[in-house]
């Protein structure tokens, strides 16, 4: 809940206001505190407390098993149904990014990961997703500073639960993240893409994982462009509003034989040439059953200079995570 429905919530059921709610969400979300009913606010109204402890649901998930690869964190959090989700902590140098998941499963197939192979399970509630940035808070003992929702699933498949999740990461009450610090990378699902572009919601940084410098190749990989073709993907992420300075984020995971040739690279850049982006390069990772290969470092090295001569921002993903099956497209994969 964000603070406005706590508030809410507040004076219908028990007929206290927005103290408290500012309290609970100060404790919760900011404080990450356990022992939120220990604090001044609840102390001091101790009926209200017991009716808060018996009404309200703090616990959204639990970790099951934690990995680690170097400083990289993978945690496999345990739902209440059975279901499980995976999250990657991941330090960067100027803050610790979390990955988090907003559906179990993805009903998207996208043919290079891991978690298109599970087919959809479920969508995540809104307490599971911001319930990952607990965790990783707990596993951390400090708050992470960016939250990227490419984990498992396709964020605006799952479009309500994720907007409220977002709306509590960015509320000043809450998490209070800023816009650059929340990103939302989607498949291309175009109508929520134009949803997402409501002014009046938070608006999270929008990555969109494109992966494909043709209709021909997009289709063959990620079955989503068969609905929504790269036509009108472009047209609206042209719409999407962005900071001055903000760009569109595109995922580009490089396949052996597939799209890293360099007409590919030419083709590309034609097709990014009236949108402001930046492209993450991102050699395919390994999948249990492999029917693509990575590409050879030349291939990659090749693919970027080639961007960067049309002008193209590029930024090299450093490949972290492969070994615990926590690298992008992997998540899921050993559940
Ligand atoms: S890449 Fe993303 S959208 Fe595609 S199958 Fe995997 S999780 Fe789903």
């Amino acid at each position: 809940m964000t603070f406005d429905d706590l508030a809410a919530e507040m004076a219908a059921r028990y007929g206290k206001g927005r103290y408290h709610a500012a309290a609970l969400c100060r404790e919760i979300h900011r404080n990450g505190n356990p022992d939120w009913h220990r604090a001044d606010a609840f102390r001091a109204s101790p009926g209200l407390t017991r009716r808060l402890m018996r009404d309200l649901d703090f616990q959204t998930g639990q970790i099951l098993r934690k990995q680690t690869e170097g400083d990289l964190v993978k945690l496999a959090v345990g739902l209440r149904d059975g279901e499980t989700v995976e999250s990657v902590i991941i330090p960067m140098a100027a803050r610790t990014t979390l990955c988090i998941s907003s559906q179990a499963g993805c009903r998207m197939g996208c043919r290079f990961c891991e978690t298109g192979r599970m087919g959809l399970r479920r969508n995540l509630t809104a307490g599971e997703i911001v319930g990952q940035v607990y965790l990783a808070r707990s596993v951390l003992g400090y708050p992470v500073g960016n939250v990227v929702f490419m984990g498992m699933g396709e964020p605006l498949d799952n479009f309500a639960s994720v907007r409220q999740a977002v709306r509590v990461l960015a509320g000043d009450h809450g998490f209070n993240l800023a816009r650059r610090r929340i990103t939302l990378s989607t498949a291309g699902l175009v109508d929520g893409i134009r949803r997402l572009a409501d002014p009046d919601g938070p608006l999270p940084r929008l990555a969109v994982s494109l992966n494909a410098s043709n209709d021909r190749i997009r289709s063959r990989i990620m079955p989503v462009n068969r609905v929504h073709p790269m036509a009108d993907l472009r047209r609206a992420l042209l719409a999407y509003p962005l900071d001055p300075k903000g760009a569109i984020f595109v995922e580009y995971v490089l396949i052996k034989g597939v799209n890293d040739r360099p007409e590919h690279a030419d083709e590309l850049a034609d097709f990014l040439s009236p949108l402001r982006v930046k492209v993450n390069l991102i050699p395919c990772n390994p999948r249990s059953d492999h029917p693509f290969g990575p590409p050879a470092p030349e291939a990659v090295e090749g693919f970027r200079e080639r961007l960067t001569r049309h002008k193209i921002f590029v930024r090299g993903r450093a490949v972290k995570g492969r070994n615990v099956m926590a690298a992008c497209g992997q998540l899921g994969g050993n559940l």
